[in-house]
């Protein structure tokens, strides 16, 4: 049971004062809620993380403040001069003065009445805001804060400020998550006091409170001891939910599947190409996963290209061999269709029987598959979602295979895994996006990983260059003579954020500029045109008719063009590294040799500057995964959201792969020493799971 003392967390957002039902549909947008919670709750007030902090202590008298500069002034009410009847245009001015002079207060379109009752004439206010000098006048238009001298404590001096919604006031939320820090409960500490000393860190009842009530402007900023005792907290709760769950899967008994070879040799001599080192250490790592008496549960990684498809054919035939079957699904009927058409050939040679099972197959197929599946006429299944229904039942099902990952929750993993004999299935995962090493205990915590990280052989390395935008003449220079050879070019324009507008307008500049050099041969694609229109556009590149294709981003070049072998990025240092990445895979398909350049402007800041050299050092999706996170810190990862992974909700701090690495050591000594979190500490990390929502972790204890 979750401790009471964090009852009043997990109540409704609506039990704080303040909050109602409009106020909640507001906070339903404006926080992020985690997956499956739908109501939002006093927690997730808690977690919401300032982005930063308006500072009202400057304290000066009228005469001494800096026009514009925030400041908090002790004023007292002169007169009124209404906005004239009839003129709303007119601004509603209040004089006030202290010693030293006079400050105008403005009002635009103001209630008459509410600023009447906030700045009663004679009488003394603060009064908090911006102050300009307009026409030898101090000014504040719309101050933030008016409050009477026994009211001077509902200002406050370091104002966080929230992520927003419109509609959503900030100081509605700043009330609401100053409640929400007030219900954090005392709690017995659960960090090693060494450790704590160590670092400098407060309490949890003292971080949040100084969260939503910073008393130092910097304690809300993400290097803070606040923010790292927190982002601490969640890593530490992650980290020993995944070791519990993993301590229980690998306890977990699986059936040992092993073959005699037979149908494997039969494959690799159908191949039209020797694997891999990497396939082949690969399918060793899942042969020998498979025959251990515990259940696989295995991640295969590898950059699209890499050969993940043979590899897993390999897996399922072990399957065969022992007698039994396997089964393969894709998201998507298309990609299972794929699928199918990859592995039939060889399937054929083998002699492995083949079916396929998706929403497309209906009655009387649909029967047979089914008939032949139960029975064991059927070898292999192919197919989507479709898998999971209740009446597909395998003869004898030893391994699932499951193709992108990230579009299938754990929960239907699960549904095929019990599709199994004797306790479940053996699970292979095959994912193709890149995942820091350092993020993979994170996201996929309870797998087991291997990794194709080799390309197959004949694909020749993208050469990556860097050139600054003054040598614009000299790429179009090499443009020439590549196309001289017979090459074909992308161009991609740059990013520029939040305007459609001028994105397309920089892709049109580009494409006129470059026509003066290569004229009709140029043609312009981007996010605005009809679809029919874009086809036509690629088809004619596809044809090799033009032979650049300038482009915004906007747009995904669907259609493979082996012959593309020069890809321009202008701007490149706008671009995350994920999407350079993605960007030059569509160059280094083909026979030629491949360029990739980065045009950029000079100077690089520093970031950028190590983004791109990143670039032209590497082409390993998973080394530049890691770079990536290392330049962004925790935050939004390569391909992280996509996989649908868990967001962290405090973590997001710089040093967030440090951080992790420390709670990913502190879960492990903690679990070798009291893996059922029963000594004292272990019953406070307990307190620290429920509070962080580890809910599968904290069931096991339950089941226990
Ligand atoms: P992935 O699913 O990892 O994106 P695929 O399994 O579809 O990649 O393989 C991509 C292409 O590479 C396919 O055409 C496949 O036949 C080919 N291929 C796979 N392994 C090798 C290899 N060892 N040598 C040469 N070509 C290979
Ligand atoms: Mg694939």
């Amino acid at each position: 049971m979750r401790p009471t003392a964090l009852n009043p967390l997990f109540a409704s957002a609506q039990t704080i004062s303040g909050v109602g039902p409009r106020v909640d549909l507001l906070l339903k947008k404006a926080l992020r809620l985690p997956p499956g919670v739908t109501e939002p709750r006093v927690v997730d007030l808690t977690w919401h993380t300032p982005t930063g902090v308006i500072d009202r202590r400057a304290t000066p008298t009228i005469s001494t403040a800096i026009p514009g500069t925030i400041v908090t002034l002790e004023v007292r009410v002169l007169k009124h001069k209404p906005s004239p009847r009839g003129n709303n245009k007119a601004p509603y001015k209040v004089t006030t003065e202290d010693e030293t002079g006079r400050l105008e207060l403005i009002f635009f379109h103001a209630e008459h009445s509410f600023v009447e009752r906030q700045l009663p004439v004679g009488e003394v206010r603060f009064v908090s805001g911006r102050i300009e000098r307009y026409n030898d006048q101090m000014q504040m238009t719309h101050p933030d804060y008016i409050v009477a001298p026994d009211k001077r404590d509902d200002l406050p001096m370091l104002e966080p400020i929230y992520p927003l919604t419109a509609g959503l006031s900030g100081k509605v939320l700043q009330k609401a998550c100053r409640q929400a820090a007030d219900k954090v409960p005392e709690v017995v500490e659960w960090l090693d006091p060494a450790w704590l000393a160590a670092r400098g860190w407060p309490d949890l009842k003292t971080a949040t409170s100084r969260l939503h009530r910073p008393v130092d402007a910097g304690d809300v900023s993400a290097g803070s001891l606040i923010r790292q005792r927190l982002a601490y907290d969640e890593l530490l709760a992650g980290q020993l939910a995944l070791g519990l769950v993993r301590a229980r899967q690998k306890g977990q008994r699986g059936r040992s599947v092993s073959g005699n070879g037979k149908l494997r040799a039969a494959l690799a001599k159908a191949l039209p190409w020797a694997l891999t080192g990497a396939q082949t250490r690969s399918i060793a790592e899942i042969s020998a996963d498979m025959a251990a008496s515990h259940r696989m549960l295995r991640l295969l990684q590898g950059d699209v290209g890499s050969g993940k498809t043979v590899v897993a054919l390999m897996a399922m035939a072990t399957a065969v061999e022992a007698g039994a079957q396997a089964a393969l699904m894709a998201p998507t009927e298309v990609l299972a269709r794929q699928h199918l058409e990859t592995i039939a050939p060889l399937a054929e040679k083998a002699g492995l029987r083949l079916a396929v099972l998706t929403g497309r197959e209906k009655g009387r197929a649909r029967d047979l598959v089914l008939q032949h599946l139960a029975n064991g006429d059927i070898d292999i299944l192919i197919g989507t979602h479709a898998l999971f229904s209740a009446d597909v039942e395998f003869r004898d099902l030893a391994l699932a295979v499951i193709d992108e990952q990230h579009r299938f929750g754990v929960h239907q993993r699960m549904a095929l895994q019990a599709k199994g004999r004797d306790g479940g299935a053996n699970v292979l995962v095959m994912t193709a996006t890149p995942i820091p090493r350092t993020l993979l205990m994170t996201h996929y915590g309870d797998l087991d990983v291997s990794r194709l990280d080799e390309k197959p052989a004949g694909r020749k390395p993208v050469k990556t260059t860097a050139p600054p935008l003054e040598r614009l003449h000299d790429v179009v220079e090499a443009l020439k003579r590549a196309i001289a050879t017979g090459a074909q070019i992308y161009w991609v324009c740059p990013l520029i954020e939040s305007s459609d507008v001028s994105e397309l307008a920089a892709a049109e500049e580009r494409a006129a500029h470059l026509k003066q050099f290569f004229g009709d041969a140029v043609g312009l694609m981007h996010g605005a045109m009809a679809p029919a229109e874009k086809d036509k556009v690629m088809a004619e590149f596809s044809a090799d008719r033009l032979k650049i294709l300038v482009s915004t981003t906007v747009i995904e070049v669907g259609v493979n063009v082996p012959n593309a072998s020069v890809m321009v990025i202008e701007h490149a240092e706008r671009f995350g590294l994920a999407q350079l990445h993605q960007l030059r895979g569509r160059v280094g398909r083909g026979e030629r040799q491949s360029y990739c350049m980065l045009l950029h402007k000079a100077p690089l800041g520093e970031t950028a500057s190590a983004r791109l050299k990143m670039m032209c050092d590497t082409e390993d999706g998973f080394i530049i995964a890691e770079k990536d996170l290392e330049l962004r810190g925790g935050g939004e990862v390569m391909g992280a959201r996509q996989s649908g992974a868990p967001e962290f909700r405090v973590a997001d701090v710089p040093n967030f792969v440090e951080l992790l690495a420390a709670a990913r050591d502190d879960a492990t000594m903690i679990l070798a020493r009291d893996p059922e979190l029963k000594s004292e500490r272990g019953e406070a990390l307990k307190t620290l799971l429920y509070l962080f929502e580890c809910d599968e972790a904290v069931r096991l204890f339950r089941a226990a």
